[in-house]
């Protein structure tokens, strides 16, 4: 989910026609000191960063004066909290507070709807709330097709006692928060508090939205730049991840990076999930070993083989990695073929240079540690594939007694020369397949044939050809399986290579 700073869930607040503080963003001290002028010099300066407790943590400064708000704006620019830089603070007016409520929406996978929750006694805790004052806190789950209506506004309020006026107004604001979320695609959106200010306004002093992934690119006007829930901004390697994942459709691709600095000593390996629950299962295997997890990748719901190498790639390029492991479910849907060969080509193309253990259980397993097993010997490093009954433990052990048994060879990555007379065509991912016919004659095994679909690739005499237009290729009837490069590699004569770009990885 894709989370959205407390100034930018004002905006859609404001736009729909909720009160929210008068005041305005400042990336500068100067900026602070001026919004803090235009309001009279009383305000306060708010963090712009997505941790929770920023009063506790000194994140929000009350000041009486415009210069107390530059100065708390200068503390608190570019200062690092956790693993986020601090790039811009809201400054706005105080607020004279009366009363405090809290309303809330989340999207309840269970019912398949959205929820919206109020309270009559503030949200902070809101869980441990509900349970100390049921008669405070009530939750009503509208139907998608109507949104929140008035009535049931008023009777999911009048359920934690507001009574008189305010239900009429607090009702007429609540509508209006379901409307911002619905139209802003939001997984979860509160209002928190939500205060009912000494001249008897509702208004909004905190917020906080996540929309769904899937939306965020119907929002462009939001500026997200990746639309994963993350605690700070995203390296350079998320960047590249993110654009693999953002242009191919097919399949999930999922890149984290969880650590880039380290100790000589500490056994540092790239993690390759491929099913959630079950690669949570191989992390807590590989750190109860005393390895130090550089990323978490997850590549599931069958993604084609060229989604996986590009994933294998990524992890490979982090500055330190000294062994490579995937690990995911033991009973995975997908065809876990494919995910070998994309392993094979990223091993093949990078060298790999550090052990592999790769626990691949599920669908095609057995083809799949075939195919893995057999890449042994075309890159330095050893590669050791298990299916579902190797257990979690068993692979991580092993990974260990490799890495200890490993001396890192030097490597230069694979370079293939020019065909010297090249068939090629464009695949749907901007990837490239040539065959070189000059190697390609005199091959006896035509391995790359029987490894595709008849109906898009066959002989034409001595060399292969397309059976369907280079148009059809491209637009993704040749889906990157792959298995025609690997397999010419294994029993071929090496006439058949993809490329598959990832755009600003070399660079
Ligand atoms: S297996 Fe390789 S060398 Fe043989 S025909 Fe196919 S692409 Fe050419
Ligand atoms: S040409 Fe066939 S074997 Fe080669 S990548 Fe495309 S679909 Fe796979």
């Amino acid at each position: 989910m894709a989370r959205l700073h407390e100034h930018q869930g004002k905006t859609i607040l404001a736009a729909a026609g909720i009160r929210v503080p008068r005041g305005g963003l400042a990336s500068t001290a100067e900026e602070a000191r001026q919004q803090a002028a235009a309001l009279g010099g009383v305000a306060v300066v708010k963090a712009q960063v997505w941790v929770t407790s920023r009063a506790a943590q000194k994140l929000i400064h009350f000041v009486k004066t415009a210069d107390e708000a530059g100065d708390a704006a200068r503390m608190l620019i570019g200062q690092q909290v956790g693993h986020f830089p601090i790039e811009s603070v809201l400054v706005e007016e105080q607020i004279a507070i009366e009363r405090e409520f809290y309303v809330g929406l989340i999207v309840d996978d269970r019912l398949r709807r959205p929820v919206v929750i109020v309270s009559s006694v503030g949200g902070s805790g809101i869980e441990e709330i509900a349970l100390a004052h049921p008669d405070q806190v009530a939750q009503f789950a509208p139907d998608v097709r109507t949104g929140l209506r008035d009535f049931e506004a008023r009777d999911l309020l009048r359920r934690v006692g507001v009574r008189g006026k305010l239900l009429l107004s607090f009702s007429e604001m609540l509508v209006k928060f379901y409307a911002a979320a619905r139209n802003y695609d939001a997984r979860s959106a509160e209002i928190n508090p939500l205060v009912l200010t000494a001249d008897g306004q509702l208004m909004a002093l905190d917020c906080r939205f996540t929309i769904d992934d899937y939306a965020v690119f119907r929002h462009p006007e939001l500026g997200i730049e990746i639309a994963r829930e993350m605690d700070r901004p995203p390296t350079a390697l998320e960047r590249i991840a993110w654009q693999v994942e953002k242009d191919d459709y097919r399949g999930t691709f999922y890149f984290l990076q969880l650590e880039t600095t380290f100790e000589a000593a500490d056994r540092v390996v790239g993690f390759h999930g491929n099913g959630g629950g079950g690669s949570m299962m191989n992390m807590d295997t590989l750190l109860a070993q005393g390895f130090r997890i550089a990323n978490f990748v997850d590549t599931s719901g069958n993604p084609p083989a060229s989604k996986v190498y590009r994933a294998a790639r990524i992890i490979l390029a982090q500055p330190r990695v000294d062994a490579y492991f995937m690990g995911g479910s033991g009973v995975a849907s997908q065809e876990q073929f494919h995910s070998a060969r994309g392993l094979v080509k990223a091993f093949m193309d990078a060298q790999l240079n550090v052990p592999a253990v790769i626990r691949i259980g599920g669908n095609g397993e057995e083809q799949a540690i075939d195919i893995l097993q057999r890449a042994n010997g075309s890159f330095p490093a050893p590669l050791e594939a298990y299916g579902r009954d190797a257990t979690p433990e068993f692979c991580v052990n092993r990974l260990v007694e490799m890495v200890e048994a490993y001396t890192p060879a030097v490597v230069t990555p694979r370079e293939m020369p020019p065909a010297a007379e090249p068939y090629t065509f464009e695949t749907v991912t901007h990837g490239t397949i040539t065959f070189d016919y000059a190697v390609c004659r005199d091959c006896e095994t035509k391995a790359c044939i029987e490894s595709c679909a008849p109906q898009i690739l066959s002989l034409e005499g001595d060399v292969p050809v397309l059976n369907i237009t280079r148009e059809q290729a491209k637009r993704g009837a040749c889906i990157e399986c792959l298995a025609c490069e690997v397999e010419c590699h294994f029993r071929g004569k090496g006439g058949g290579v993809i490329q598959l770009p990832i755009p600003g990885l070399d660079a």
